[in-house]
C-alpha cells in the first residue's frame, strides 16, 4: 500500500487533494479509504510536510470549505506540542508499559487475552479484522483505530499502555504523539472524564453494515489516573556556529532537510534509524522497513548536499563524530518519542521548524482553544495561497 518515497507522496496527494474539501468534511468518518489522504506515514516521518499538504490543499479549496481537513493536519502539530509540553506522560507510558509487559509474563490468563487481541482471534466483528488488517498492511482508518481502542479497553478490559504498544509496534505513522494521546482520549483520561465508547450502530453505519458487533461494552468509564502534570517549557531552537566543520543527523523525525540545508552545508550525514525503540518488544519489519526506505529515498533526494554519507544506529554517533572529524553536528530537534530517548546524550545543535515553533505554544490546553490559532499560522506558512 505504500511505497516510502517522496514522489509516492506527492502522488497520493495530488489524487486526494480535489476530495479534500467539503467531501472529506461530510464523508471521512467512514471506514472505506476513498474519503481520506492516507497521508499520514508520510507526514509522520516528514516525507512530505505539514505545510507542502496545507498548501497544495488550499491552492485548491477556500479555507472554509477545507476547515476540517486543515483542523485534522492541525491535530498531529497539536498533539505534538502538548506532549512537548508534558514529557513525563511518555515516560509514563514507557513506565507503565514495561509493567504491563512483566504482568503478561507472570499472569497466563493476561497473556491469553493480549494475545487473542493481537492476533484478531477475539470473536469480536470487526475488532477481529482490524487487528489483522493493521498487521497486514501497517495501516487503520481513524474511526477503526477509535472503535480498536474503545474495544481494547472498554469491552476486553486489557491495559490501554498494550493496546499502544500494540499500535506503535504495526503503525506505519506509529508517533508517540498522536498515538499515546488518542489512546489516552479513548480511556478517558486525556479530555478528563470523557472516554469514547465503540457502539455496534455506529460502527455498522460507517462500515456499510460490514460489521456489528454483538456484546460490546454499554458504557466506558473512565480510567484511573493521576491528574495531568503541570506544563513545561518548550524546546527553544539551537544556534548554528557556521564556521565549524559540521555533521548533519537525519532521524525518521525528518526526512525533508532543505530547509537545514539551507543553512550548512555538512562534511558528513549520518541517516540514524531509531524504529526498533517504538517498543521493547519486536517492531513489525513492515514498519522498519518503510522508515529504511525513505530513508535511502531521502538520501537520493539530497544527493550531493549531504557530503559523506552513512547509515547508523544511535549508539554509534559520537563515534561517527570523531571518525569524520566533525566539530558540530546539526540535527532536526526530534520531539518527544523514542528517536529522541536514543540520541538524548548526543552533543548537537537542535533546530526547530518555524512551523512548530509558531503552533506548539499554543497547545496549552484542549484542541477547541488551539483550533483559533489555526488562521493566525496558516498566515505564517510561506507561500500559502489562501483563495
Ligand atoms: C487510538 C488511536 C491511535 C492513533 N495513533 C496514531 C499514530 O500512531 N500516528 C498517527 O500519525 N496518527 C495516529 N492516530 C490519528 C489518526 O488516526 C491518523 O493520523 C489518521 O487516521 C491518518 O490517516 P489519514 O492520513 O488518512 O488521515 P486524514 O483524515 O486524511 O488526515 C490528514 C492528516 O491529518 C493528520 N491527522 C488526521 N487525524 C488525526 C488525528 N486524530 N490525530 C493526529 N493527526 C491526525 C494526519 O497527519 C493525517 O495524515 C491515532 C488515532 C487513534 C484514535
Amino acid at each position: 500500500m505504500f511505497t516510502p518515497t517522496k514522489d509516492s507522496a506527492l502522488a497520493r496527494l495530488a489524487d486526494f487533494v480535489p476530495r479534500a474539501g467539503r467531501d472529506y468534511a461530510t464523508l471521512r468518518n467512514h471506514e472505506d479509504l476513498a474519503h481520506v489522504s492516507v497521508l499520514s506515514p508520510y507526514v509522520r516521518h516528514r516525507i512530505i510536510t505539514e505545510e507542502e499538504v496545507l498548501r497544495a490543499v488550499l491552492a485548491r479549496h477556500s479555507p472554509q470549505a477545507a476547515e476540517k481537513f486543515v483542523q485534522e493536519v492541525f491535530w498531529r502539530t497539536y498533539w505534538k506540542g502538548w506532549l512537548e509540553m508534558r514529557p513525563t506522560i511518555w515516560a509514563d507510558y514507557r513506565r507503565d508499559l514495561a509493567g504491563a509487559l512483566n504482568e503478561i509474563q507472570t499472569q497466563a490468563g493476561l497473556r491469553q487475552r493480549w494475545e487473542a487481541a493481537c492476533l484478531g482471534q477475539t470473536g469480536i466483528d470487526g475488532f477481529d479484522d482490524w487487528a489483522r488488517q493493521l498487521v497486514d498492511t501497517g495501516y487503520l482508518h481513524n474511526h477503526a483505530r477509535m472503535w480498536f481502542a474503545s474495544i481494547w479497553i472498554h469491552t476486553l478490559h486489557l491495559p490501554w499502555v498494550l493496546g499502544a504498544d500494540f499500535f506503535l509496534r504495526h503503525l506505519l505513522d506509529g508517533d508517540a504523539a498522536s498515538n499515546t494521546l488518542s489512546w489516552r482520549w479513548v480511556g478517558g483520561i486525556q479530555t478528563l472524564g470523557k472516554a469514547y465508547l465503540a457502539q455496534p450502530d455506529n460502527i455498522a453505519k460507517y462500515t456499510q453494515g460490514r460489521f456489528r458487533p454483538e456484546g460490546l461494552a454499554q458504557s466506558a468509564a473512565s480510567l484511573p489516573c493521576p491528574p495531568h502534570p503541570a506544563r513545561g517549557p518548550l524546546p527553544v531552537s539551537g544556534t548554528i556556529d557556521p564556521g565549524q566543520r559540521t555533521g548533519l543527523v537525519v532521524t525518521e523525525d525528518d526526512l525533508s532537510p532543505d530547509w537545514l540545508l539551507d543553512k550548512i552545508s555538512p562534511v558528513a550525514t549520518a541517516f540514524v534509524q531509531t524504529t526498533d525503540r517504538r517498543s521493547p518488544l519486536q517492531v513489525a519489519p513492515i514498519v522498519t522497513d518503510f522508515v529504511a526506505g525513505a530513508m535511502r529515498d531521502c538520501n537520493d533526494r539530497f544527493a550531493g548536499q549531504l557530503g559523506r554519507v552513512s547509515f547508523i544506529s544511535a549508539d554509534a554517533v559520537d563515534d561517527w563524530r570523531k571518525a569524520e572529524g566533525l566539530e558540530q553536528v546539526v540535527m532536526a530537534y526530534p520531539p518527544v518519542g523514542p528517536a529522541a530517548d536514543a540520541l538524548r546524550q548526543i552533543d548537537a545543535v537542535r533546530m526547530l521548524r518555524t512551523y512548530d515553533l509558531d503552533a506548539w505554544p499554543h497547545a496549552t490546553h484542549g484542541f477547541f482553544r488551539f483550533k483559533d490559532a489555526i488562521p493566525k499560522l496558516l498566515g505564517r506558512i510561506k507561500g500559502l495561497a489562501v483563495l
